[in-house]
């Protein structure tokens, strides 16, 4: 079926049969957790892990990869089949948005955080390619040092004065090779963890106050330049990790990133 094929190394059976299993098993928890007649889309995180694991999954109809390092996605996807839809998560730097806007099958940003990026992005877009790059704002809702994105939205803020809403009127006006598609956060992983069940994680409610608001100033403002997801016309929410993907899709996630939940541990990394 892989129409383009490639010099990838197939995975062992029992590898395949490994993965195949830990993906119908994600499928069937984020099936159950998700609102009624929505439809998430689960992006499988590879990194570290090797395109023998990608292809495993890609034979069990899994589409969407995210990476987090632009040279590894670069390898890749030079290597896998075409079909695949490439999100990117990791740290966006300007200087690596043109070796990044030149792969083909890249579907979406999940990480711009500046303006700066945004126009080095929009400008690396190549002339070949047929649609617009989706990217997703990051926002750290968490507040904490260690992770990037732009402050969320809070109850009593200018959207166009903000940081998050300048960056948002940068893509709609100024960047018409990208599409600002909706907004990413990783969240607080104690958060997910302490809370029970019933409680509200707050990085996520905050993602959902700052997506509505974005929202209700771009219709009002922007309401003749594209953005939004191409059907629905929504900002969408990308937000849940392995460990808190069911939580993140019962507050309304459309795309949860889950990496060890599918492909096991991760090497550590060397510092
Ligand atoms: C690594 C990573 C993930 C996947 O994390 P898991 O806990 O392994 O599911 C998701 N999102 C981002 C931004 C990541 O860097």
């Amino acid at each position: 079926m892989a129409s383009s094929s490639t010099s990838v190394v197939q995975p062992t059976i029992e590898r395949a049969q490994e993965l195949g299993e830990a993906l119908a098993e994600i499928r069937v928890r984020v099936r159950s957790a998700a609102l009624p007649g929505a439809t998430p889309t689960l992006v499988a995180v590879s990194k570290y892990k090797p395109p023998s694991d990608i292809l495993a999954c890609y034979e069990h109809e899994q589409y969407d990869f995210g990476e987090n390092y632009v040279q590894e996605l670069v390898d890749k996807a030079a290597g896998l089949p075409h079909e695949i839809r490439w999100h990117f998560i990791g740290t966006l730097q300007s200087n690596k948005a043109k070796i990044l806007a030149s792969i083909p099958n890249l579907y979406c940003i999940q990480t711009l955080a500046s303006a700066k990026a945004a126009s080095a992005l929009d400008k690396a877009v190549p002339e070949s390619r047929d649609t617009a790059l989706r990217v997703l704002l990051q926002v750290n809702t968490s507040g904490e040092a260690n992770k990037s994105g732009l402050l969320p939205l809070g109850e009593e803020v200018d959207v166009a004065a903000s940081d998050l809403g300048q960056l948002a009127i940068h893509v709609v006006k100024k960047c018409p090779r990208l599409r600002l598609e909706g907004l990413m956060t990783i969240g607080s992983l104690e958060q997910s963890l302490s809370i029970s069940e019933t409680e509200k994680n707050a990085d996520f409610e905050k993602l959902k106050e700052t997506r509505g608001k974005l929202e209700e100033y771009l219709a009002k403002n922007h309401a003749d330049s594209p953005w939004g997801h191409e059907t629905s016309g929504n900002l969408v929410l990308s937000m849940g990790m392995s460990s808190d993907f069911e939580a993140a899709l019962k507050a309304g996630s459309d795309i949860v990133r889950v990496g060890t939940g599918i492909f096991g541990e991760r090497p550590k990394k060397a510092t």
